[in-house]
């Protein structure tokens, strides 16, 4: 009987139990790194066809007293579940707008916008864009420099809300990029309600360009999306000159991605500033 209670037990106890065992060791280690300090921003260059720095996008680590640097993809779908990534998310936004202020004493590098990711749950909260406001005022940091990446997804759950909260922070200067676009839905008619300033080609398709004439024609399509609506274009996840070179013929003018620079510490795009890639 005993041998068989531990066989229910066994039973019982699938894979679903240990990872909300998982995800609870995880969100008590957060909440532990969030008054430590152990969160991080590192920073990758979004640079024109002359390969000169044009932006650069804010890019969450962990860096785990035992575990080592962790990266987003392991613990802010975590942070999104528990709620932790409000607390999380008003960090990030702090940090990338004291930032943005060091770098305003900068010869080159105070012209420079920085781009922070904005998860669904942070977005959606009714205090985002006063939180936001709150932190540019708090800091002194630039408006008009800083870029807000949201989802396709994102958009679509309340698109009232949605409207509202972005036009009430584009008004104070703040720029909006719509990140991994292509892999969600979106239409013509609801993208020209959003005031988006750039259109961010998801790097699956940049990755299969040259070989997938599927992923150049929807790159394609999303170019002159962007030409009609008078949004930027950039790429994501370029690590190829031959990717760049058919992004360039494809109509692309800016870049991201591992070919000019990975994400690195703020320091690193001093020196990435002068970085060239040969045309
Ligand atoms: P994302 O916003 O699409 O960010 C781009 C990801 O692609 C980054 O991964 C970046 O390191 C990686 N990447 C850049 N260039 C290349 C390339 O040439 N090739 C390849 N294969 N990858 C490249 P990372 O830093 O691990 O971030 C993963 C995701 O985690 C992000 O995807 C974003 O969704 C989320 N994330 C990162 N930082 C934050 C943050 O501060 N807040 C929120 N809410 N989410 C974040
Ligand atoms: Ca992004
Ligand atoms: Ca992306
Ligand atoms: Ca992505």
């Amino acid at each position: 009987a005993k041998a068989a209670g531990r066989n229910t037990l066994r039973f019982f106890t699938p894979d679903l139990q240990s990872a909300a065992l998982a995800r609870a060791a995880v969100e008590a280690d957060m909440r532990v790194a969030l008054v430590s300090r152990q969160f991080l921003l590192h920073y990758q260059p979004q640079v024109d066809m002359e390969g000169k720095l044009q932006g650069a996008e804010a890019l969450i680590r962990w860096q785990h007293p035992s575990k080592g640097l962790i990266p987003p993809a392991q613990f802010i779908p975590v942070a999104e579940a528990t709620g932790l990534i409000l607390p999380l998310g008003q960090w990030i936004l702090r940090q990338a707008c004291r930032q943005l202020v060091e770098w305003s004493q900068h010869p080159y590098l105070c012209t420079i916008p920085v781009a922070v990711n904005v998860s669904v749950r942070q977005f959606h909260h009714p205090d985002f864009a006063s939180d936001v406001l709150e932190i540019l005022s708090e800091t002194g940091a630039a408006p008009h420099l800083l870029k807000l990446e949201i989802t396709e997804s994102q958009l679509i759950s309340n698109m009232e809300s949605t409207i509202y909260t972005m036009n009430r922070l584009r008004r104070k200067g703040v720029h909006f990029s719509l990140d991994d676009f292509g892999t969600g839905y979106s239409s013509l008619s609801y993208l020209k309600r959003l005031p988006l300033a750039q259109l961010k080609i998801d790097r699956s398709f940049v990755r299969d360009l040259l070989n997938d004439a599927n992923d150049a024609a929807i790159i394609k399509t999303i170019i002159a999306l962007g030409q009609t609506l008078d949004m930027h274009i950039i790429a994501e996840g370029v690590e190829t000159l031959e990717q760049r070179d058919k992004l360039i013929e494809l109509g692309c003018h800016l870049f991201q991605g591992y070919l000019f620079g990975q994400p690195g510490p703020a320091e690193a795009l001093h020196r990435e500033y002068l970085t060239r890639v040969e045309v």
